[in-house]
C-alpha cells in the first residue's frame, strides 16, 4: 500500500485512504446572505474539511415557495475523512450555530447546508438521500455545480452536470452575485432579487 507524505497508508495520489470527495450546496435567504455564506463556508473549513473548489456565488429566484427573498447559493468541492452521515451531522451543527431555527421545508433560512453527490456513493436513507434528489431539477445548483464540475457524472442518471443543466425543464433565474450588483450599479431592472 503507497504511503502518504505523512506516513499513512494511501490510496495512491498522495492521496490518504477513507477520504472522499463531496459536493455541498450553501444557501442562505434571511440576514446578510453574503455574510451567511462566507461564514458557513469557513466554519467548513475551520473543521478541517479541504475546500478544492468553490463556485461563484449566485443570486438565484426562489422556487416552489415563490413568496420569498431571492437566496444567494454557493457550490464547494470538498475533500474529507468524513462519512456521509457525519458531515451530514457537521452540517446540520453549523446550520444550528449559525441561527438556523427549525421551520416549515420551504421557509427563508440563514443557512442551508446540503450533501448534493459523494463521488459514485448513493445513500436513501430517511435522514440522507445522496445523491440530493433534487439536484437534477434546480438550476440554483445545477448552474453554480456546472461552474466547477461540468463533467463530473450523476451516479444513477449516469449524465453529466453540463448535460443535465441543458436538459433542466427549471425556468428559475440564476445570475452571479458578482454581475447582479454590477448591474444594480448600472440601475437595471434585471438585478432585482
Ligand atoms: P433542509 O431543509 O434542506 O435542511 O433539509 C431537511 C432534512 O433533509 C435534513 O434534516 C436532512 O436529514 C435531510 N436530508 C436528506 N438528504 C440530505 C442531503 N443529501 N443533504 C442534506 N440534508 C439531507
Amino acid at each position: 500500500m503507497p504511503r502518504d507524505q505523512a506516513g499513512r497508508a494511501s490510496a495512491g495520489k498522495g492521496i490518504p485512504s477513507g477520504q472522499m470527495t463531496y459536493f455541498l450546496s450553501l444557501g442562505s435567504n434571511l440576514g446578510d446572505r453574503k455574510r451567511n455564506v462566507d461564514r458557513a463556508r469557513r466554519s467548513i473549513e475551520r473543521s478541517g474539511i479541504k475546500i478544492l473548489r468553490a463556485s461563484s456565488v449566485y443570486r438565484t429566484e426562489p422556487v416552489d415557495v415563490r413568496d420569498q427573498p431571492w437566496f444567494l447559493n454557493q457550490v464547494l468541492k470538498v475533500r474529507t475523512g468524513l462519512k456521509p452521515q457525519e458531515l451530514l451531522d457537521l452540517a446540520k451543527s453549523i446550520e444550528k450555530k449559525m441561527g438556523r431555527v427549525p421551520a416549515a421545508n420551504k421557509d427563508p433560512r440563514t443557512i442551508d447546508i446540503d450533501i448534493l453527490l459523494a463521488e459514485d456513493t448513493v445513500i436513501d436513507t430517511p435522514r440522507l438521500t445522496i445523491p440530493h434528489p433534487r439536484l437534477a431539477m434546480r438550476n440554483f445548483v445545477l448552474v453554480p455545480l456546472r461552474e466547477i464540475a461540468p463533467k463530473t457524472v450523476h451516479p444513477l442518471l449516469r449524465v453529466t452536470i453540463r448535460d443535465l443543466a441543458r436538459r433542466s425543464g427549471d425556468r428559475s433565474f440564476v445570475i452571479k452575485h458578482q454581475q447582479a450588483l454590477s448591474r444594480s450599479r448600472a440601475g437595471s431592472k434585471a438585478a432585482e432579487g
